[in-house]
Formats: C-alpha cells, sequence, structure tokens
C-alpha cells in the first residue's frame, strides 16, 4: 500500500508534505510533486498536510492510474525534502477539476 499525488496538486505545489515525510520519498515535477510507490511507508502523516487534499491512499476508490503516475514520474523527476517556494498562483488552480489533460507538465522540478 501507498500513498499518491492526485490531480489538486497540479499548479498548486503547496509542499507542504515534503517537510513531514520520514523518509523522504517525494519527487518533483514542474508543477507537482508525486509519490515513489516503492518508498513510501504509508503512515499518512502527509495527507492532513497538504491544503487541496491532493493527498490519497491507493486505498481510496479509483486510483491506479494515478498509483502509475506516481510510479511513472518519481522514477525520472529528482527527489525533493524541502518546502520551496509555491507557484504565484497557486491559490486560482487549487479549486480546479481535472488539470491533468490540459496543465499537466512532464517536465522536471529542481529538487531540493
Ligand atoms: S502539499 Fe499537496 S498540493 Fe502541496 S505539493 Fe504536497 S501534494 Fe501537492
Ligand atoms: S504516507 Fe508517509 S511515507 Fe508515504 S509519502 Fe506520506 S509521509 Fe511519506
Amino acid at each position: 500500500m501507498t500513498y499518491v499525488v492526485t490531480d489538486p496538486c497540479i499548479k498548486c505545489k503547496y509542499m507542504d508534505c515534503v517537510e513531514v515525510c520520514p523518509v523522504d520519498c517525494f519527487y518533483e515535477g514542474e508543477n507537482m510533486l508525486v509519490i515513489h510507490p516503492d518508498e513510501c511507508i504509508d503512515c499518512g502523516v502527509c495527507e492532513p498536510e497538504c491544503p487541496p487534499e491532493a493527498i490519497i491512499p491507493d486505498t481510496e476508490g479509483d486510483v491506479d492510474v494515478w498509483v502509475e503516475r506516481n510510479r511513472e514520474y518519481s522514477e525520472i523527476w529528482p527527489n525533493i525534502t524541502r518546502k520551496g517556494e509555491s507557484p504565484a498562483d497557486a491559490d486560482k488552480w487549487r479549486d480546479v477539476k481535472n488539470k491533468w489533460d490540459e496543465h499537466f507538465s512532464e517536465k522536471p522540478g529542481t529538487g531540493s
């Protein structure tokens, strides 16, 4: 079992989650983060830290596609362990639904 980052993170990327993860298993894309499913120890402490509630356990409904997306990008994006600066317009994107198709970026972030 693992927790995964889902659609609400895209273009929000508040990064409160990375500070609390005991095993540093977050990876940074240009406009979202992902969790490495094999590194996550399923502790759940990041879930309540995420303002837009983007982090969910893989036991919650139909999240297989998000497990695969988290796995795919955690293998190519850099690790992030410290909170960086959120996008200036993060609040504007917070409640926008289904951002993956139009707004997801495959580009890596800078990591930290
Ligand atoms: S706290 Fe939530 S929105 Fe912010 S980077 Fe982590 S998963 Fe994304
Ligand atoms: S559930 Fe725990 S181990 Fe997994 S990403 Fe969140 S804080 Fe890290």
